[in-house]
């Protein structure tokens, strides 16, 4: 099929007119007038420039977002909760143009955009709209002669900052939660993925939210600190790597800002010898591959009870030999190219590494650059087996479709493995065994791990992380803990006691 056919198809256009930040319910020109390029990277092509916000822009946002806060904040629950849903309606009706962006920006397959990110962004947008109402503070008696009641107050304006691997749906579980719960938000999308966090910004106007409540910033390192720096801010909620953590949680500190850190892992997958093959390996190839392997919560390390590993890394050969790699607006594809030319260099670098490691090189792991896919940046998924846990490239997060395959023999032996990581996003326990299953997972230092399933977030469960892969939760009731703060007022009906 031709390139132009394949995009009638597929996909939207290839090109888009220049882009800007959205700040007080319209589109706002950067004064410098500078611009970066985004990409597609099925062939590496320019989308579109877009205009980076600079300081004066930022300023703009966060007046804009500080002015709409003092109404929104007192805006009726309920009203907060009736705008938000009818903007889930609005994306769940725009969800195939909006998927087919994302697949432009991100280079995410359409078969996957269509079916995960957006909706499960517009799940927790539902689901905050309907907690809106339930926020609720406390009576504590204090008899004879008081009382107190505790508050729980929005905190401001809130600054989100995005990773590029989900940029719609971070967009989303981040606003969600700070907007029911009454703040309101300025949100810098990841520079390598502009494009929807502009959508959702339009969409949330045309269902009523009143602007100035949910304003973007385009731009990538210096927009960002420009707006973790800004006095105005109250709480920086951020998804990307642990270094972008360390820095963005050292610049808040400097004015005491709350921080959320959504960061990095390299979360273990246990298969013990009484699991389920055929679903271990299902959730493994998930749990590796899905978005080219550029999901935070992947379970890149998996162990394997040394009675099945040579069938089980067999079957995993196979089985991810047939994975259809290809352009990511073809239905029929997989997995797609990775995100960027310098990702797609580091996570080749990496493949370079795996292979010279000594590690058993079972399959994948190259360069596809032939045929239809020409110019675009694709990599085969690769899996090796007799892996090594001091390897490098089984300590870093490689953030790409590569796995690797430990063997272990006992359960003490690879809980103390598994948690040998500065890492503690995620993980997961295969077997049949109810005790075993949940004398591990509780033993396991991660902030969520799945018995007999992988990466399933619904939005009434927290999700985040222990150690390095942060700190707060997203999601769940959890996630109003984190876009609140809580008043006490004591009110006395007495007399005061003369001290002095
Ligand atoms: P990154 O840290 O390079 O960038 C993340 C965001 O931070 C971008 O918007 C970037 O422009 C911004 N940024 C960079 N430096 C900044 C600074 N000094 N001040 C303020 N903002 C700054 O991460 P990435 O490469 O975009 O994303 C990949 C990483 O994100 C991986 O480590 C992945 O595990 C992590 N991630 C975590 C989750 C989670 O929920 N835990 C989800 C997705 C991705």
């Amino acid at each position: 099929m031709s390139e132009k056919n394949k995009r009638e198809k597929y996909g939207p256009a290839t090109t888009l007119p220049l882009q800007q930040s959205f700040v007080a319910g319209s589109y706002l020109a950067s004064e410098s007038g500078q611009r970066f390029e985004t990409r597609h990277p099925g062939n590496d092509q320019v989308v579109c420039d877009v205009e980076v916000a600079g300081v004066r822009e930022v300023d703009c946002a966060v007046a804009a977002a500080r002015e709409a806060f003092e109404s929104w904040a007192t805006t009726p629950a309920a009203e907060r909760g009736r705008i938000l849903r009818r903007a889930a309606g609005i994306l769940r009706e725009r969800n195939a143009e909006i998927a087919a962006l994302e697949t432009l920006d991100t280079g995410k397959p359409i078969a996957e955009t269509v079916e995960v990110d957006v909706l499960t962004g517009v799940d927790v947008i539902e689901y905050f709209a309907g907690v809106a109402q339930s926020i609720h503070g406390q009576h504590i008696d204090l008899p004879p002669d008081a009382f107190a009641m505790i508050r729980r107050e929005p905190l401001g304006v809130c600054a989100g900052i995005g990773a590029w691997n989900y940029p719609v749906q971070i967009a989303m579980w981040k606003s969600g939660p700070a907007l029911a719960c009454g703040n309101t938000m300025v949100f810098k999308p990841a520079e390598q993925t502009p494009l929807t966090a502009l959508r959702l910004a339009e969409i949330y106007t045309e269902a009523g939210l009143p602007d100035g409540v949910f304003n973007v910033v385009q731009g990538a390192a210096d927009t960002g600190t420009a707006l973790v720096n800004h006095p105005d801010i109250a709480k920086v909620t951020l998804t990307g790597s642990v270094e972008t953590g360390k820095i963005v949680m050292q610049q808040a500190a400097r004015d005491l800002k709350k921080v959320t850190l959504e960061l990095g892992g390299k979360s273990p997958i246990i298969v013990f010898d009484d699991a389920n093959i055929e679903n271990a390996i299902n959730a493994v190839l998930v749990g590796n591959f899905y978005s080219s392997g550029q999901v935070c919560s992947n379970g890149t390390r998996v162990f394997v009870h040394k009675s099945l590993h040579d069938a089980f890394v067999d079957r995993l050969g196979e089985r991810t030999r047939a994975i259809r790699v290809g352009d990511p607006f073809d239905p029929e594809t997989q997995l797609g190219p990775l995100v960027s030319r310098e990702h797609y260099d580091k996570v080749l670098s990496y493949m370079q590494i795996a292979k010279k490691s000594g590690a058993r090189h079972v399959c994948g792991g190259d360069p596809i650059d032939d045929g239809d896919l020409a110019g675009g940046l694709y990599v085969s998924p690769a899996v090796f087996a007799d892996c090594g846990d001091n390897m490098q490239f089984v300590r870093d997060e490689v953030f790409g479709p590569l796995m690797a395959v430990l063997k272990f023999e006992s359960d003490d032996e690879v809980v103390d493995r598994a948690n040998a990581t500065p890492f503690g996003l995620s993980g997961a326990v295969f077997t049949s065994d109810f005790d075993r299953a949940h004398r591990v997972a509780n033993r396991l230092q991660a902030g969520i791990v799945w018995i007999n399933d992988y990466n399933v977030t619904p939005p009434e469960i927290p999700f985040g992380g222990y150690k390095h892969s942060g700190i707060g939760r997203e999601n769940g009731l959890q996630a109003i803990e984190h876009y609140t703060q809580v008043k006490t007022i004591y009110a006395n009906l007495g007399d005061v006691p003369r001290t002095y």
